[in-house]
């Protein structure tokens, strides 16, 4: 294995690399495997980018008090979720869709935000115009994940060529939004993923192509796409824990133990076979998430609970690419592989789980279950981009979902059947949350209760901000926008002119005034 010079650019030997084992070369075991690799190209001119803990390092960048220290995005509620947790929180085992319950357990002292998609749209689209000029195939998975193929935008199949391209895409990407990106390129799409999973994070990994074997072989078969806790542990019991054993264990062998289509994909990954193209994401049309179950479900109650998780896993993917879509469809195979779809289209797109779920469950009512189901999926199709009235409304769903929870209580309104004016609702802020003040300018909340809010004052151009609080009526404060992470103050595209702070020195006098004070946000 010629791991210095092909494996990464900064060499081979780096903590996350050797979790894998970066062997000697053919370890007796893969010698055992026959057959050769089809569908991987002669040249690593897949390339798959991968930003490093999108969501918290967008707010590191734009909240310079958080910098270097662990920060968790996602809900923020009783029963929120984490959506990305920096590398800083991840070191106290923080992970991406743990419950942000157990995450305040485990790191008491992160600072918690809501998510500002409105940024991170803003920041995935600098990127993705990056790769669109890489090559007219770029298709992204989220809002911060995409594949590209280089050989169709005219780049030389060569691994030298690749790499330059990639490590300059790293460096532009960085220059236009202060953040940083994993890279990996290799023959196959499957490959490219585990590269910049490797590279991760700040790296760029190559895999070039006919040694693709000899790297995958001692990976853990958790490695390969498609395979989750139930694959792996029916492997496990057949004695298979590695790659390496996949491939020897042969194809007939892991369609007895998994079933017919899912053994044999895994049987094409497991010899790093994946000739799936990258398609330009105006091809995309839907998302869809399906599971095939090791036993067939016959309990109609299993059923429905699968659809519904399988409804969720739709909804998340489908927000995580920034979409909402019209019509939901499911799709049913039967014990005897009979297989049928059943759909319903919506009135308007949305990306409210509850709607998917419940169209999901209807759809299902209409299908005969009772001999047995193998697989089940769930879709959403007819894809819109979000309008901006869209992420608010889903920001202001998700902020009353939190709101919910909050232990300060808020006094009841006179008339509950009457929604009260919008100027006459008490002012709800909620940590993360972009603000202006009249006299301090720019700044985000850092939390809020009991009648006081505290916002930090700093700009993604400016020193770590100090802290002060304010009574949450105060009529100088109000919701702000998401500022560019990069280009300092002359990159404001506002109409706002207080975003900057009238004088940075001011403040005697007011006795809201609290520096030093900091109250946090949990
Ligand atoms: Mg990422």
């Amino acid at each position: 294995m010629r791991c210095g010079s092909v494996w990464s650019a900064r060499g081979c030997w780096r903590p996350a690399w050797s979790v894998w084992g970066c062997r000697g070369p053919a370890s007796g075991r893969l010698s055992v495997v026959c057959g050769s690799i089809g569908d991987v190209r002669s040249a690593p001119t897949i390339l798959h980018l991968d930003m490093d803990a999108f969501y918290a390092a967008c707010e590191q960048a734009a909240k310079p008090s958080l910098r270097g220290k662990p920060v968790v995005v996602g809900g923020i509620g009783p029963r929120g979720v984490v959506a990305t947790a920096s590398y800083e929180a991840r070191v106290f085992g923080i992970r991406s869709a743990m419950p942000t319950a157990q995450a305040r357990r485990l790191c008491p002292n992160a600072a918690y935000l809501h998510p500002r998609f409105l940024l991170y749209r803003q920041v995935s689209d600098a990127v993705m115009e990056l790769l669109r000029a890489l090559s007219p195939l770029v298709e992204p998975l989220s809002l911060d994940e995409a594949f590209v193929d280089l050989e169709a935008g005219g780049v030389a199949a060569e691994t030298s060529a690749v790499r330059a391209v990639g490590e300059k895409l790293r460096r532009d990407i960085r220059e236009a939004t202060g953040l940083t990106g994993s890279v990996g390129l290799a023959g196959a799409k499957m490959l490219a993923k585990i590269a910049s999973e490797a590279a991760k994070p700040d790296g760029l990994v190559v895999i070039e192509p006919g040694t693709e074997r000899e790297l995958l072989g001692p990976m853990t078969v958790r490695t390969l796409p498609g395979v989750g806790p139930a694959t792996a542990e029916a492997l496990r019991r057949a004695g298979i824990t590695t790659v390496a054993e996949t491939a020897e264990a042969g194809e007939a062998e892991l369609v007895r133990l998994l079933g017919k289509a899912h053994g044999a994909g895994l049987y094409a990954m497991a010899l790093g076979q994946d000739d799936r193209p990258v398609v330009a994401d105006r091809d995309a049309k839907s998302v869809s998430v399906e599971d095939t179950f090791e036993v067939d479900l016959t309990d109609r109650t299993r059923v429905r609970t699968e659809l519904v998780r399988l409804a969720d896993r739709c909804v998340h993917r489908l927000r995580e690419a920034g979409r909402s879509g019209r019509t939901v469809v499911i799709k049913v195979r039967n014990y005897d592989f009979s297989t049928l779809t059943r759909s319903e289209t919506l009135r308007g797109p949305t990306d409210d789980p509850g709607v998917v779920r419940e169209a999901a469950v209807r759809l299902l009512e209409t299908v005969d279950t009772t001999g047995g189901v193998r697989l089940l999926g769930v879709g959403v199709s007819g894809l819109a981009d979000f309008t901006q009235e869209d992420l608010f409304a889903q920001l202001a769903t998700e902020r009353e979902a939190a709101e919910t929870a909050q232990a300060a209580p808020e006094p009841a309104a006179d008339d509950a059947s009457e929604p009260e004016p919008e100027e006459a609702r008490p002012r709800r802020w909620h940590p993360g949350l972009d603000v202006v003040h009249d006299e301090y300018g720019a700044g985000w909340v850092q939390g809020s209760g009991v009648g006081r809010v505290t916002v930090r004052f700093e700009t993604p151009w400016s020193a770590p901000g100090r802290v002060r609080t304010f009574a949450v009526e105060d009529p100088a404060l109000r919701p702000g926008e998401p500022l560019p992470l990069v280009g300092g103050p002359e990159a404001v595209q506002s109409s706002d002119p207080a975003i900057l702070p009238k004088s940075l020195s001011a403040g005697g006098g007011d006795d809201t005034e609290s520096v030093g004070e900091e109250i946090s946000s949990r």
